[in-house]
């Protein structure tokens, strides 16, 4: 069942320089229960995206320049300042690479556990300070009655994650969107917070939205996957053909760019280039630049999604018909 959907999201910035097109019409569909990547390098949009889902994006600055974002029956992009942040409280969270930007040092973490749950509900102080202690649980903090009345400077980092987390399912949200929330967190501590969303996926069915450059996160947690390049979607599948059967070259690429156990060698294929420059993004092919296959057709149009399998898409010419047709006169 689909619990959010994205329709073509069109977002730009407004800069001294001029108008950067960061999200250049993504289409999204997010299901109950399930945990969907969005993965690419800093800057393809990914983060842009999370956050106009969140109504984030300062208004001064940004445009969303056309689209819908659906969810239960409502879009969240017409509706009300004042009902979104009923939606931000109650229906959808976030949780942000690093912890201290959305603790506030001066609070207890007792009051801020408990702020947005009795902001949005009519639940007592002591039935909120019940919920405070029954979530630190859930995120593994011992010693709930002593944590509650510390401040955040007392936790450590993998703490504070697991802090943000309770704080962000304490009114049991439907949608968790996770703005690359272990990059900052050493690899064991990653892997128990990791290893911690799923264990409250099962327990809860939210659904996660998950933004990452990682792959080995995508790998650990994701059920579907997005990748994303220059502002749009460029392959989207399962986390199995993503792994193992990826279409598009630029997601070979970041393949190719991990590090891999079984491989002796260790050695690691950057991808040559940059991504363009999203002030004046190519016609064709985003990826044309730095893609070893481009032809020319690449360069001047914009390749369309082609289905490579019911739960698979990629946009790329080489999968066009059209393309296999080219190839088999040529041979
Ligand atoms: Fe490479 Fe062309 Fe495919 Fe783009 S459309 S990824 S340039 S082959
Ligand atoms: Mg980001």
């Amino acid at each position: 069942m689909t619990i959010l959907e994205i329709k073509d999201l069109h977002v730009s910035f407004k800069t001294y320089g001029g108008e950067v097109q960061a999200v250049r019409g993504i289409n999204l569909t997010l299901n109950k229960g399930e945990t969907l990547a969005i993965v690419g390098e800093s800057g393809c949009g990914k983060s842009v995206t999370a956050q106009s889902i969140m109504r984030l994006l300062p208004k001064t600055t940004t445009k969303i320049t056309s689209g819908e974002i659906q969810f239960k029956g409502q879009d969240l992009l017409k509706i009300s300042d004042k009902k979104m942040r009923s939606v931000q409280g109650n229906d959808i969270s976030m949780i942000f690479q690093d912890p201290m930007t959305s603790l506030n040092p001066t609070l207890s973490v007792g009051t801020q556990l408990t702020e947005g749950i009795r902001k949005h509900t009519s639940i007592s102080a002591q039935g909120a300070r019940k919920k405070a202690l029954e979530m630190l649980q859930v995120v593994g903090i011992s010693n709930g009655e002593e944590r509650l009345k510390q401040y955040p400077h007392e936790f450590s980092g993998g703490m504070r994650q697991r802090l943000m987390i309770a704080m962000a399912l304490i009114c049991e949200p439907d949608v968790l969107i996770a703005d690359e929330p272990t990059t900052a967190l050493d690899v064991t501590i990653q892997a128990q917070i990791l290893a911690l969303f799923k264990e409250i996926q099962e327990r809860t069915g939210v659904a996660i939205i998950l933004i990452t450059h990682d792959l080995g996160v995508v790998a650990q947690l994701a059920d579907r996957v997005h990748v994303m390049y220059a502002g749009k979607i460029v392959e989207t599948s399962n986390r199995r053909e993503l792994f193992y059967q990826s279409e598009h070259p630029y997601t070979r690429g970041l393949l190719n760019s991990i590090p891999r156990l079984d491989d002796v060698r260790g050695e690691l294929l950057p991808i040559a280039g940059t991504p363009p420059d999203l002030f004046s993004p190519p016609p064709g092919c985003p990826f044309s630049p730095r893609c070893q296959y481009a032809m020319d057709v690449c360069r001047d149009h914009m390749p369309a999604s082609t289905d490579v399998s019911p739960s698979h898409t990629a946009a790329c010419w080489l999968l066009d018909p059209r393309a296999k047709q080219v190839f088999k006169d040529l041979a």
